[in-house]
């Protein structure tokens, strides 16, 4: 740890009720904290909204902590993502440390300071950007991962494949635990040179534009999506796209279709001829969209991405109506 746990004057450890009958005593064992105290939450996406920043915040209050306490977000993005936004808005601003538990997180989420909840129906609406002072790795969590939750990471670690570093397209589910490491450093580096997203960050964003659209709509269907499968869909789409509007070699894109059986195993996606135009509603209302029209990260060939690139609606629409083909 680079600042030791025993110069705060008190710590906090957020998690949530699946992790905490497996890790929890362990943790604090391991950070030599007997005396943490406990915030225990319901487990899922549904949770990250502001309801549940109260009920942390009344905790923090309660328990009287001051601008000197710490607090331990051990979890997946979920616990991430809403500790780091407690933590940076409570009193101002409190120092909090990482320990992902998932694969996900350990590659992508707990990496790179963006924090914050769901807000009206749309993903991570209302957040700030706020580093954690430490991210703490350990894959021996990864022994009680859900099957789906860890093909969910695979997705993100596919992703750097594409943008990135081709190695990575390599990773299957007998052999990702020695990509974790790598995978993480490349969304360090990325981070580390630009770390508010003005550049070459939003290589990251690939297969998140139509990706996050159809998590939302997934989401307000009572059909949710883990973020990982939401992302496998959308970085199909992107590779449509970027073989319609940039010439990418249909190769690639048959390569990672070949995949999708196995990252979409026990995913339900259910979209009918309506959802098409609702999920287009929902790009619309993407962070990332410019003027009403949705910025789109395309390859040129694996490994050199274009970014901010305008996609004509129809042919958006087009990509969703083809991945829809695929299903059926
Ligand atoms: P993500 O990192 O994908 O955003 P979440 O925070 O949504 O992950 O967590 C995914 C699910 O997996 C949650 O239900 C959470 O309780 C559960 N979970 C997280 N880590 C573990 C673990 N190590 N063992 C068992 N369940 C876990
Ligand atoms: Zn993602």
């Amino acid at each position: 740890m680079k600042t030791p746990i025993n110069n705060y004057s008190s710590v906090f450890i957020l998690t949530d009720e699946n992790i905490a009958p497996f890790w929890l005593p362990e943790v604090c064992e391991w950070l030599h904290c007997p005396d943490a105290i406990e915030i225990i939450i319901k487990p899922g996406e549904q949770q990250k909204n502001l309801q549940t920043i109260q009920e942390i915040w009344n905790k923090l209050l309660k328990d009287n902590a001051d601008r000197h306490s710490l607090l331990v977000n051990l979890g997946g993005g979920v616990i991430s993502d809403m500790g780091g936004f407690a933590a940076s808005c409570f009193k101002r601003g409190i120092d909090f440390i990482n320990i992902p538990t998932t694969l996900l997180s350990m590659v992508d989420a707990s990496i790179g300071g963006k924090t914050g909840i769901d807000f009206g129906g749309y993903k991570n609406q209302i957040g700030v950007f706020a580093e954690a002072k430490d991210v703490l790795v350990n894959p021996v969590f990864l022994s009680t991962l859900p099957k789906r939750e860890t093909l969910s990471g695979l997705a993100e670690m596919l992703k750097y494949g594409f943008v990135a570093d081709s190695d990575l397209l390599q990773v299957g589910l007998d052999n990702y635990q020695s990509y974790i490491s790598r995978a993480a450093e490349i969304k360090k580096t990325i981070v580390a040179e630009d770390p508010f997203e003005q550049g070459r960050r939003k290589i990251l964003n690939f297969g998140h534009t139509i990706g996050h659209a159809v998590e939302s709509y997934c989401l307000t269907k009572g059909n949710p999506l883990l973020h990982g499968e939401a992302v496998a869909i959308g970085m199909w789409c992107a590779l449509w796209l970027s073989v319609h509007e940039f010439g990418l070699d249909t190769s690639v894109l048959q390569d990672f279709e070949s995949k999708l059986p196995m990252l979409l195993d026990e995913a339900q996606f259910v979209v009918d001829e309506q959802g098409v135009p609702e999920i287009m509603e929902k790009l619309v209302h993407d962070k990332k969209t410019q003027n009403g029209k949705p910025q789109f990260v395309l390859l040129e060939t694996v490994g050199e991405p274009v970014v901010d690139v305008e996609v004509e609606p129809d042919m958006i629409c087009e990509s969703l109506l083809q991945f829809r083909n695929l299903l059926f």
